[in-house]
C-alpha cells in the first residue's frame, strides 16, 4: 500500500501536466520523431486502482454496492450512516447471515464472491452480486472496517483493510448479528475525483435517494438511512406485506393516494415474455420531475426509453400531471438477461424493447383513462364545435346540431381546433367522449397486442406479405447515421414555422418536422397496418361534401361558378370510388365510412396524437386521386403515404400570428363583418380591428402544434422513426453548426 499511494498522486497529476508539456514542447518535438515509447506490465496495484475507481465512481456507489452485499445475505433490516456526502464514513449496518471467519483474508481481495463458482451459474444467478470486485474496490480507494459474526458464534470479529488485503489478524469482539461495514476516507488517494465530489455536495442526496427506491421494491426489508449524528433518519421504512405501504412510509401519504396500480402480463405468444407491475400516478399527483423507480428482475436499474415513452401517454393523457411518480418491477426469463455488464452499468437497453414499452404504454394508458374519474380527458371534453363564424357559402351547415341540442361553450384549448376562417364552415367532426370502462378500449388493448404478435410473426397475418416488403423498403433505406442522429438528438426549439433546431452532440441541426413527422406516420401506418385503434368521430361527415371542400380550397378562382359543376361531378366520382373500397379501409386502415357515405372514424397513428382535422378533406381528395388501387403493394403504400401526410405536423392553416402573420387577424375581420352584416350593405370597414377569437384559436393551434412537436413528434421519432437515406440529402436535416467551432469564435470575441 505504501508503494503506490503516491504512484496514484502522480497519476491523477500527470494529466493535466501532461498535456501542458506537450504543448510547450511541440515545436521541437514535431522536427524530430521520437522513438516509440517503451511497454511496460503496469503493477497489479496499479491495474487495481484504475479497476476501483471504475466501480466506485462515487459515494452513492459504494453504498449501492452495500446494500446489495447486505440484501445477498438475506438481512431483513439494513441501516446506512454517512458522513460528509460519503466522503468520510459509509457504514451500512445489517442483520445478515454474516461472514466466516474463516473467509476474512480473503474478503477483499478482487474475484473473491461467495455467489459464483462456474460461468454457467450466471445464468441461474439470483444475487445481486457475482464479480467480488465491490469490497475489493473499495480497499483501493479507502479505508475498509469489517464487524461480522455468524450464527451460533459467541463473539464477532472484527477486521481492517487496505489495497484488498488484511491490515492486521481478524479482532475478537462483542457484535450484533449480521455484517456492519465502514468505508472511511473515500478517495483519500485520488486527489482529483475527491476535489470534484467536495465540490459537489449532492451525494447524499443521491444516497437518498438509492434507499428510498431499494426500500419501496424490497418491503421486506427494513430501510433506514440518516447522516451521522442526526436524530432523525431521512429514510425510513419498515416491513411490510404491501407495496403501496412501503412507498407511503418513503414517499409519504399525498403520493401513496394518488396512485393506480398496474399490471401487464404478456404471455408467451407475444414473442416476448414478461411481467410488469407497479404503480403509477394519476391526475392529483403533479410534480416538476418525472420520477420512474424501475426494478428489473429485481435489479434497480434506469431506461431512458420506457421513462419518455411513459411521459408521452401522461403528457397527452394529463397534460397538467404530465410529470408522474412511476413504481415499475419488470420480470423476465432469467435467461433473456445478460446481467454481465459493466458493473456500474445502471442504464439498460432491453431485448423486445419497443414491444414491451408498448404494451406498458398502452396498460398506463388504459388505466388512467378508466380510474380517473375525478378529471376528464382533454379529448373528452371535445364534443361538438361550431365554427365561429358563420357559413357564408352554404345555408345548411356540413353537419348540423340535431335539434334542441345546445352547443356548450368549449375553452378553446381544450378543443381539437377547426378552421374558423373558412367561411364554408368547415368539418364538425370531433373526437366522441369515451364512456368509462368502454369494451372498446379493452379490445384496443387486444389490438395493440395482436399488432405486435404480428409484428414478431408476420406470417399469421396471412396476406401482408406486401406490408412486409413496404417495411423492409424502410429498414433497408435508413440511414445509419441519421438514425444515430435521431435516436440521441434533444429538441432546442422551432427555429420557424416548418424547422426545429435539434442538437446531436456538438452539432447544430435544421431539421425539417414537416418531413419528419410525415415519414413517422406513414412507417407506423405500416407497422401498425390492420392493426388501429380507432378515433371515433362525434359526427359523421358525408364524403362528398367534404372532398367538394378540398376542390373548392384547391380553386385559385373559387367565384368562378362554371366549374361548380365539374367539382361536383368530380367529388361524386371520387365518393363512388372510394365506396367501393370501403371494406379494405378499415379493415387495414381503421378508416371507416358507414353506408350512407360519412367518414365516421380514422385509426390511431401515433398514440397521443390527434391530427389536424381540417386536412381531412384534402385526405379524402387524396385517397381518391392518388392511391393506385389496383396493384396491392402500390395500394398500400400509397394510402399509407396518404395517412402519413394527413397526420404529419403541418403548420396550422391559420397563419402563425407571431410576427408578421397577425396581420391576417386584422384584415379578416373588417372584411368579415361587412360580409355578416348585410345592414352594412357590403361596405367595408376601412378601420381594421383585431379578431380576439379568431387569434386566440390561432395562437392556440400553434402553441399546440409545438407541445406535440416537442413532447410527442421528437420523443416517438427516437423510438420509431427509421430515417430514410434520402433525408440526408434533400434538405429534412441541415447541419447549420458545429458548437466547437462557435466556441472558438466566441473565445476570440
Ligand atoms: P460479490 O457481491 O460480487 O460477491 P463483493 O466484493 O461485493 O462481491 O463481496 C464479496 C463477498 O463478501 C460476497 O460474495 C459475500 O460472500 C461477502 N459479503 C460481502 N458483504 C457481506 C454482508 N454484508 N454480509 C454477508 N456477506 C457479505
Ligand atoms: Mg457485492
Amino acid at each position: 500500500m505504501t508503494d503506490c499511494s503516491p504512484l496514484a498522486v502522480a497519476m491523477e497529476e500527470e494529466e493535466s501536466t501532461a498535456t501542458a508539456m506537450d504543448v510547450e514542447e511541440s515545436p521541437s518535438t514535431s522536427i524530430a520523431p521520437r522513438d516509440p515509447p517503451k511497454i511496460q506490465r503496469l503493477e497489479e496495484s496499479v491495474v487495481n486502482r484504475i479497476a476501483a475507481g471504475e466501480v466506485i465512481q462515487r459515494p452513492v456507489s459504494a453504498v449501492k454496492e452495500l446494500v446489495e452485499n447486505s440484501l445477498d445475505a438475506d438481512s431483513t433490516s439494513i441501516s446506512v450512516t454517512v458522513k460528509d456526502g460519503g466522503l468520510k464514513l459509509i457504514q451500512v449496518s445489517d442483520d445478515g447471515h454474516g461472514i466466516r471467519r474463516e473467509d476474512l483474508p480473503i474478503l477483499c481481495e478482487r474475484h473473491t464472491t461467495s455467489k459464483l463458482s462456474k460461468y454457467e451459474d450466471l445464468f441461474s444467478l439470483s444475487s445481486m452480486g457475482f464479480r467480488g470486485e465491490a469490497l475489493a474496490s473499495m480497499t483501493y480507494v479507502a479505508h475498509v472496517t469489517v464487524t461480522t459474526i455468524t450464527k451460533g458464534q459467541i463473539h464477532g470479529h472484527r477486521v481492517s483493510y487496505r489495497d484488498g488485503v488484511m491490515e492486521h489478524e481478524p479482532k475478537a469482539c462483542a457484535a450484533v448479528k449480521g455484517t456492519q461495514i465502514m468505508v472511511e476516507n473515500l478517495f483519500y488517494n485520488m486527489i482529483a475525483r475527491r476535489k470534484t465530489l467536495q465540490n459537489s455536495a449532492d451525494d447524499y442526496g443521491k444516497i437518498v435517494d438509492l434507499l428510498s427506491r431499494m426500500a419501496i421494491h424490497h418491503n421486506n426489508v427494513s430501510f433506514s438511512c440518516r447522516k451521522h449524528g442526526a436524530v432523525k433518519a431521512d429514510v425510513h421504512s419498515v416491513v411490510s406485506s404491501s407495496r403501496l405501504d412501503s412507498i407511503r412510509s418513503v414517499y409519504g401519504v399525498s403520493v401513496a393516494k394518488s396512485l393506480i396500480k398496474v399490471e401487464v402480463s404478456s404471455g408467451e405468444s407475444s414473442g416476448c415474455a414478461f411481467d410488469m407491475e407497479g404503480f403509477v400516478s394519476n391526475s392529483n399527483y403533479v410534480a416538476k420531475k418525472t420520477i420512474l423507480v424501475l426494478f428489473i428482475n429485481d435489479r434497480l436499474v434506469e431506461c431512458s426509453a420506457l421513462k419518455r415513452a411513459i411521459e408521452i401517454v401522461y403528457a397527452a393523457t394529463l397534460p397538467k400531471a404530465s410529470k408522474p411518480f412511476v413504481y415499475m418491477s419488470i420480470n423476465l426469463p432469467r435467461e433473456h438477461v445478460d446481467i454481465n455488464i459493466h458493473p456500474t452499468k445502471k442504464e439498460v437497453s432491453l431485448l423486445n424493447q419497443e414491444i414491451m414499452i408498448e404494451m406498458i404504454q398502452s396498460e398506463v394508458e388504459l388505466k388512467l383513462r378508466n380510474t380517473n374519474d375525478t378529471r376528464t380527458f382533454q379529448e373528452q371534453k371535445v364534443e361538438y364545435i361550431q365554427s365561429t363564424l358563420k357559413s357564408s357559402r352554404s345555408d345548411t351547415p356540413v353537419s348540423p346540431l340535431p335539434s334542441g341540442q345546445k352547443t356548450p361553450k368549449v375553452p378553446v384549448h381544450k378543443m381539437v381546433r377547426t378552421d374558423s376562417s373558412d367561411p364554408a364552415g368547415r368539418l364538425h367532426a370531433f373526437l366522441q367522449p369515451k364512456p368509462h370502462n368502454l369494451p372498446d378500449t379493452v379490445s384496443s388493448l387486444s389490438a395493440v397486442r395482436s399488432s405486435i404478435r404480428q409484428r414478431r410473426n408476420p406470417k399469421e397475418t396471412a396476406d401482408l406479405s406486401s406490408v412486409q416488403e413496404l417495411l423492409s423498403g424502410v429498414d433497408s433505406c435508413c440511414h445509419p447515421g441519421l438514425l444515430e442522429t435521431v435516436r440521441n438528438c434533444t429538441y432546442v426549439g422551432m427555429a420557424d414555422d416548418v424547422f426545429a433546431l435539434v442538437q446531436y452532440q456538438t452539432h447544430l441541426y435544421l431539421a425539417n418536422v414537416v418531413n419528419l413527422s410525415k415519414e413517422l406516420m406513414y412507417q407506423q401506418t405500416l407497422r401498425r397496418f390492420a392493426h388501429f385503434n380507432a378515433i371515433q368521430l362525434s359526427d359523421p361527415a358525408p364524403l362528398s361534401e367534404l372532398i367538394l371542400l378540398a376542390l373548392q380550397e384547391e380553386d385559385l378562382d373559387p367565384e368562378n361558378n362554371e366549374k361548380d359543376h365539374l367539382k361536383e361531378r368530380i367529388a361524386e366520382m371520387n365518393t363512388e370510388l372510394l365506396m367501393e373500397k370501403v371494406e379494405m379501409l378499415e379493415e387495414y386502415f381503421s378508416v371507416f365510412i358507414d353506408s350512407d357515405g360519412n367518414l365516421s372514424r380514422l385509426p390511431v397513428i401515433l398514440d397521443q396524437y390527434t391530427p389536424d382535422m381540417d386536412r381531412v378533406p384534402e385526405f379524402l381528395l387524396c385517397l381518391g386521386n392518388d392511391v393506385e388501387w389496383e396493384d396491392e403493394k402500390a395500394c398500400f403504400q400509397g394510402v399509407s403515404a396518404a395517412i402519413g401526410n394527413f397526420y404529419a405536423m403541418h403548420p396550422p392553416l391559420l397563419p402563425n400570428p407571431s410576427g408578421d402573420g397577425v396581420r391576417f387577424y386584422y384584415t379578416k375581420t373588417s372584411e368579415k363583418s361587412s360580409q355578416e352584416n348585410p345592414a352594412l350593405g357590403g361596405n367595408v370597414e376601412m378601420e381594421s380591428v383585431l379578431d380576439q377569437d379568431l387569434l386566440s384559436d390561432a395562437e392556440t393551434a400553434w402553441a399546440q402544434r409545438e407541445w406535440s412537436i416537442q413532447h410527442v413528434l421528437f420523443p416517438s421519432m427516437r423510438l420509431f422513426l427509421k430515417p430514410p437515406a434520402s433525408m440526408a440529402s434533400n434538405g429534412t436535416f441541415v447541419k447549420v453548426a458545429s458548437l466547437e467551432k462557435l466556441y472558438k469564435i466566441f473565445e476570440r470575441c
